[in-house]
């Protein structure tokens, strides 16, 4: 199964770091993620989000990416890499308190989400 890169369509895309936080109003799981593609050179921020409520077809995975300045991808990289615990949502460092409210990183264009499709 490979990720789509939403620049070059190709399944090329990787999650080059990730951290998981708390679950949200919809959703069980929740991370956000550093994502790069060697083939066109994207990095980007993404959030990936996934709801396990309810019947089977109720759930849902939404995986959306977005561009950011290099500032913006510094910061977010920055974020993940000082949390020491990333795989724990109820870890309470700085990096997890700062990105309860992510959409807060300046120098991601978070008003531009592209979604993040899987290939089989
Ligand atoms: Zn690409
Ligand atoms: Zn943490």
């Amino acid at each position: 199964m490979a990720l789509v890169c939403p620049k070059c369509e190709r399944g090329t895309l990787k999650v080059t770091a990730a951290i998981e936080l708390a679950p949200t109003a919809r959703a069980d799981e929740m991370a956000v993620q550093m994502v790069a593609c060697p083939t066109c050179s994207f990095e980007g921020v993404a959030v990936y989000e996934e709801s396990r409520r309810g019947a089977l077809d109720d759930e849902w995975v939404n995986h959306m990416a977005y561009a950011a300045t290099e500032e913006g991808l510094r910061a977010a990289r920055r974020l993940i890499r000082a949390c020491p615990h990333k795989r724990d949502p109820r870890c309470g460092c700085a990096s997890h308190r700062a990105l309860a409210d992510y959409d807060t990183v300046e120098g991601v264009e978070w008003e531009h989400p592209m979604p993040i499709l899987f290939r089989r």
